[in-house]
């Protein structure tokens, strides 16, 4: 459905990023793949979505924390693929404290990863996207990016801005064929929610299973973790003809967390 299309997604070593490069590759679309660092396993991923799905997969090494990574990225994929005609603003990262501990460098990293990478990457990757005359722009917010939870304060904060950045880049190109959309789940298992459990446990003295049951499922009322699989689903939905007229909006997929 996407043959011939060209995505970047970032932060996609792991988790829905790696998930939803997976199902762009099904989906016949060329990926690059992103994370901070470079190793044989990053490309060695690469070459397994070539091989698994046989289409064009890079791996770019550029750090979301910095501007000029962002932009060096997009440019970069342009090069290697010939465009960009996704990108799926994907790198985040999480840090939980109540706000009078929460470190100002934790809120300084989250911010720019999980908020300012995507405005880097939008505004290297529209120009082209205009001059292509289509483009698909799909930001993974989260449930957070439309409720709160308390020690989450740089999270919601940047996923609160992803939404309003989802909105004006719609706005700003409404008249072109180009969508800029939310994706927003609530809890799926990867590795950045495995990381929280600890944490959790600790700020609830709680169990592991408590804390799965209680904590992060308590309002997803599905009880049941999203997969990457539906998350990246639904990024090719997105991109995909029946989705033209959905721009500046927000898919939840989070069993019906923000119903509540
Ligand atoms: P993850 O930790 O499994 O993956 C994050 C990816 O980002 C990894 O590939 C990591 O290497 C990369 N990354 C981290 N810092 C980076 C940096 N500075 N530069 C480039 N890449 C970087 O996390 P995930 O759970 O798959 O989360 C992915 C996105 O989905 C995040 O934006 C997160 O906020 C959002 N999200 C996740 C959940 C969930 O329950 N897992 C729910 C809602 C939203």
């Amino acid at each position: 459905m996407l043959k011939g299309k060209n995505a970047v997604v970032t932060g996609s070593t792991s988790g829905i990023g790696l998930g939803t490069a997976k199902e762009l590759a099904k989906a016949g679309c060329n990926v690059v793949l992103n994370s901070f660092t470079d190793n044989e396993d990053d490309h060695a991923l690469a070459a397994e979505i070539e091989k698994t799905y046989g289409v064009t997969a890079r791996y770019i090494q550029a750090d979301m924390s910095k501007g000029e990574a962002c932009v060096r990225l997009i440019e970069e994929a342009t090069k290697a693929l010939g465009s960009v005609d996704i990108l799926v603003n994907n790198a985040g990262i999480q840090f939980v404290s109540p706000i009078e501990e929460f470190p100002p460098e934790k809120w300084d990293a989250i911010l720019a990863i999980n908020l300012s990478s995507s405005f880097h990457t939008i505004r290297t990757a529209l120009p082209g996207m205009r001059k292509a005359g289509w483009g698909r722009i799909v930001n993974i917010v989260s449930a957070h990016g439309l409720t709160a939870s308390p020690f989450k304060s740089a999270y919601v904060s940047a996923k609160h801005g992803m939404m309003g950045l989802t909105k004006t880049v719609a706005l700003e190109t409404a008249e072109v064929d180009i969508t800029c959309n939310a994706i927003c789940p609530g809890y799926v298992m990867t590795p950045l929610v495995e990381a929280q459990i600890p944490e959790q446990m600790k700020v609830h003295n709680m169990s592991r299973e408590d804390v799965i049951r209680e904590v992060m499922l308590d309002r997803q009322p599905s009880k049941e973790f999203a997969t990457v699989e539906e998350i990246g689903g639904t990024a090719v939905f997105l991109c995909s003809p029946p989705a033209r007229q959905i721009t500046g909006t927000s898919i939840s997929v989070d069993g019906g967390w923000t119903a509540l």
